[in-house]
């Protein structure tokens, strides 16, 4: 099934379908929107425990040359715009987003984008920034990436770790064990897979991770926007909601006296159904935020609520994200369920 998809991909690449899709409709239909969700942009040496969501430097630089070249590029805050106050979408619009902010942001993408003129949002974790406090994934993969135990036993199920391969599915294993459950549970999940490793974490590692201050700074004097993605990047449906409303509000208060502007976007941590609600939604439109997207995949209209605005992915390769911004895969979908 994954080989006949691919060369379903493919054909259509080569001729030419994907693209003549895209332009097709967005001439019959008054413009649609793109919201692009990027995370970390690694360059030829990733860390090895730290896969979640890369692209590599060279296939981000072609993917940004590929975009350039279709489609018109906007700010989120633009798009944003055109919908609230009632204005037609651009056509051919995308919009090129990066969240949980690490400092490849700064070192890789953001020269490429300097490179091509392209604006772009990043969220910040503002808890994260300059605090040295590694996201919980990067710990899993990082302890278990440098444990020499053959094998580690949590909640009393052992799981191996003899061989590269044996770690790396020990990690897949351990972030969708964790991923589930409330966050007090992730934390002492996590908190007691690190006593187990009998790895400490380095002081200093998530400062090599993530942005700093100074680099935000410069990005945002130089055309970059900065949305808020929470404080410490809980799931918002699995704390209170007190706690939910102090996470929402402090990162936009945060970015707000760092960098002296008003913050109008945000993004909900992890981002899919079920992780933001109603009660979230009406915090986010409470403190000030004009829009929000999630990581439910889907494109943008007129239409959109602005405060669930749906991303589309990289795409592990450059066909399957032209086919995924042709917006086919999504028109069929919202067909078969409409
Ligand atoms: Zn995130």
């Amino acid at each position: 099934m994954e080989t006949l998809v691919k060369i379903i991909i493919t054909t259509g690449d080569l001729l030419g379908l994907w693209d003549t899709y895209a332009w097709l409709l967005e001439r019959l239909t008054h413009g649609r929107g793109r919201i692009i969700n990027f995370h970390r942009v690694a360059d030829d040496k990733p860390y090895p425990w730290m896969p979640l969501g890369s692209i590599r430097l060279n296939e981000f630089e072609k993917r940004i040359s590929y975009i350039c070249s279709k489609y018109k590029l906007l700010t989120l805050q633009e798009l944003a715009y055109r919908i609230l106050m009632d204005e037609p979408l651009l056509q051919d619009s995308m919009v090129l987003t990066f969240d949980d902010g690490y400092k490849d942001m700064f070192s890789n993408a953001y020269p490429v984008l300097r490179k091509y003129s392209a604006p772009a949002t990043v969220f910040l974790t503002t808890g994260h920034i300059g605090s040295g406090e590694l996201f919980w994934w990067d710990k899993i993969g990082y302890v278990i990436y440098n444990s020499r135990l053959d094998r580690i036993q949590l909640d009393g199920v052992y799981h191996s770790l003899r061989t590269t391969e044996e770690k790396r599915k020990t990690v897949d294993t351990l972030l969708a064990e964790a991923d589930t459950g409330s966050e007090d549970r992730k934390k002492m999940l996590i908190n007691n897979l690190v006593t187990a490793s009998g790895v400490k974490i380095p002081d200093g590692l998530g400062e090599g991770l993530t942005l700093s201050w100074s680099e935000i700074r410069a990005m945002s004097n130089d055309g970059i926007d900065f949305g808020a993605h929470t404080v410490t990047h809980p799931v918002l449906t699995r704390v209170s909601l007190e706690q939910a409303k102090s996470e929402i509000f402090q990162s936009k208060i945060e970015i707000e006296n760092r960098l002296n502007k008003p913050v109008t976007t945000f993004a909900y941590p992890r981002g899919m159904a079920g992780d933001f609600n109603t009660q979230t939604v009406a915090l986010v439109k409470q403190a000030g935020f004009k829009c929000a997207v999630t990581a439910i995949p889907g494109m943008v209209s007129q239409q959109t609520d602005p405060y669930q605005f749906g991303r589309i992915a990289p795409g592990d390769n450059r066909r399957l994200f032209k086919f995924l911004a042709s917006g086919l895969w999504y028109d069929l979908q919202s067909r078969r369920s409409g």
